[in-house]
């Protein structure tokens, strides 16, 4: 029995009347892993926000910054609070074996050292087992883990190590290319340069052709 299986057995009914109830397959709700957003934390968070611009020379009372701390406040809450989604899985009746390949996935995050975005794009690939995924979830997923303090490094085994085990795939692929600011605007300055990231687990880990199909799509790999 897949691990998917045993999810379905603990489906809760209400699961099914969510935004996907039409599509008619397994859905299941995943509910954001960190739920920041509530007023106090974002009344301390503005604060802070004012805090940091005194320490750093600034007047929070001029004009212009006066509404800052709230921006401030507001535009983190936003990026570290991943969306509700259902994720969503179809019986693979036609017993595609090959690979699935999102590729392209706008992506941005913030890099838990320095607090600046990183930003780039993510390919993520699976060979079905006995489930399909919607490949709109694939996307999803990848917001789910970017909405965090991050390591590149870090997200793209997450992202592989969900969809391995919420869809028992035969394996996953995931590629990141992304832009670190804190490399490009300070520190190296290396403008331009992106960061590359693979995560390969199952078949397209053990299976050199199956992987390359990977590149054959267009996805640089690293060599
Ligand atoms: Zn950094």
């Amino acid at each position: 029995m897949s691990r998917t299986t045993i999810a379905q057995a603990t489906l809760p009914q209400t699961a099914l009347d969510r935004d996907d109830r039409d599509d008619l397959g397994d859905a299941r709700p995943i509910a954001p892993l960190r739920a920041l957003d509530n007023g106090d934390q974002r009344m301390r968070a503005e604060l802070a926000v004012a805090d940091l611009l005194t320490a750093l020379g600034r007047d929070v009372t001029s004009e212009h910054l006066a509404e800052t701390p709230r921006r401030v406040a507001a535009s983190l809450l936003e990026m570290l609070t991943p969306r509700e989604f259902t994720m969503t899985t179809f019986p693979n009746d036609e017993g595609y074996e090959e690979l699935v390949l999102v590729r392209d996935i706008p992506f941005h995050s913030l890099c838990e050292h320095h607090l600046l975005p990183f930003r780039g794009v993510a390919h993520v690939g699976y060979v079905p087992g006995d489930r399909i995924v919607g490949l709109s979830k694939l996307a999803r997923v990848v917001e789910l883990f970017s909405r965090d303090l991050q390591v590149q490094e870090r997200l793209t085994q997450q992202i592989s190590r969900y969809l391995t085990q919420e869809l028992a795939a035969r394996g996953v692929g995931v590629v990141l290319e992304a832009e670190h600011l804190c490399m490009t605007m300070r520190g190296a300055q290396a403008a331009g340069s992106k960061t590359t990231t693979t995560a390969f687990t199952g078949v397209l880990a053990q299976d050199n052709a199956m992987r390359r199909q990977f590149g054959l799509a267009g996805v640089g790999l690293p060599a």
